[in-house]
């Protein structure tokens, strides 16, 4: 995770990289944000951007071995601590969680609490940082770094420690030499104030509707709809990429649309189908294709591959599933990509778009039919 990986936050970036310059980093930071602020990926990309062997100015070079760990979580002198549910067959310890954490936060960094608990399938169960997870902590943080250099504690949600966070306190007053404490809330009321009282605050600033909407716009969204979906969404990113993840599944809805009136060949759904598809932006329009693109991707690789090893929405699976047991082979997912791919072209230069996704639907129900150009 580097700095530019991150939406907005500009001052909060800069104080920090400057305490590294200034090597007045604290020992134990309290990094306070609303919900989908960033407070997770800004913690993670403090302590790589210290252990960066190359670091620039502004941010950690993203190429070093160090760099390299932190992008999968796997650095091995960063320890992170966060909620987690109490089962009978597995102790309440983070680390016995630590795939799905990393699994989560490397499908989207800005993980919220109830999208954590529903990786881990939590269902009604009670999360929280237990007592034996912080005596795990005080362990694992009195040991050797294992590279010599500096060791990080990344506590993500510390409001969800009891009164059990009381074993951490001499801990964060007295931490061996080299080691950093990063805590990240998302509602500072609730943390311990025996451990507000013994951490650095660092305040995050809300994020401003166009820090959101232009990072909507890096992601392929349309200039309007990213808009909306900013002003709507408050700052919180996480609510912001779940708006734009909806947007998608409109895609989905359109490409289910289009299936069925070209596998039945359904002459005035097909007509219906490329009216509704033609009224939309361009940018939408691009974005559709390029989905198809994807989509035909994903059917190519559910075949070499096995679907278990994509992570596909279920209607997407059961799509891709269906177009398979029709005998849409690789060849043919192929040419559909080749010909959506073509078009996306098509459209920027300002082709009429009506007939492009026209003859883009006759092109694909030939290659349904096995009527193809090209094979
Ligand atoms: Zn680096």
């Amino acid at each position: 995770m580097q700095f530019k990986n991150i939406v907005g936050l500009d001052s909060t970036k800069h104080h920090l990289i400057n305490l590294v310059a200034q090597d007045r980093i604290p020992h134990a930071i309290m990094m306070n944000g609303h919900k989908g602020n960033g407070g997770l990926p800004l913690a993670i990309a403090f302590a790589q951007y210290i252990m960066c062997t190359n670091k620039g100015t502004t941010d950690a070079c993203g190429e070093c071995s160090n760099c390299l760990k932190f992008s999968k979580l796997q650095h091995i002198d960063v320890h992170y601590s966060f909620p987690v549910i109490s089962d009978p067959d597995l102790e309440p310890l983070s680390v016995n969680y630590l795939k799905e954490f990393r699994a989560s936060f490397v499908k989207n960094a800005y993980l919220d609490i109830t999208t954590w608990l529903d990786d881990i399938e939590a269902g009604n169960k009670q999360a929280n940082i237990s007592a034996k997870e912080c005596r795990d902590i005080i362990r694992k943080i009195q040991l050797r770094s294992f590279e010599g250099g500096y060791k990080f504690l990344i506590m993500w949600l510390p409001e969800f420690l009891g009164k059990e966070g009381n074993i951490l306190l001499k801990l964060i007053e007295e931490p061996p030499a080299q080691t950093v404490m990063i805590f990240v809330t998302e509602n500072y009321d609730n943390v311990l104030g025996t451990i507000q009282s013994r951490t650095q605050l660092i305040n995050l600033p809300p994020l401003q509707d166009a820090e959101i909407a232009n990072a909507l716009i890096a992601n392929g969204v349309a200039e309007k709809t990213a808009m909306q979906i900013a002003r709507i969404t408050e700052g919180n990113y996480t609510q912001a990429l779940q708006a734009m993840h909806h947007e998608e599944e409109s895609h989905f809805a359109m490409f289910r649309d289009w299936l069925n009136v070209l596998f039945t060949n359904n002459g005035p759904g097909i007509t219906n189908w490329v009216m509704a598809i033609a009224e939309k932006p361009k940018e939408t329009q691009k974005q559709y294709l390029s989905y198809v693109v994807t989509m035909m991707e994903h059917l190519i690789r559910t075949k070499w591959v096995g679907k278990e090893n994509l992570l596909l929405h279920p209607e997407e699976d059961a799509v891709l599933e269906k177009m398979i047991l029709k005998n849409i082979t690789e060849e043919k997912a192929n040419e559909i990509a080749q010909f959506a791919a073509d078009n996306i072209y098509a459209i920027e230069r300002n082709a009429n778009t009506k007939i492009v996704f026209h003859s883009l639907s006759l092109q694909v129900k030939d290659v349904f039919a096995g009527k193809s150009l090209y094979l």
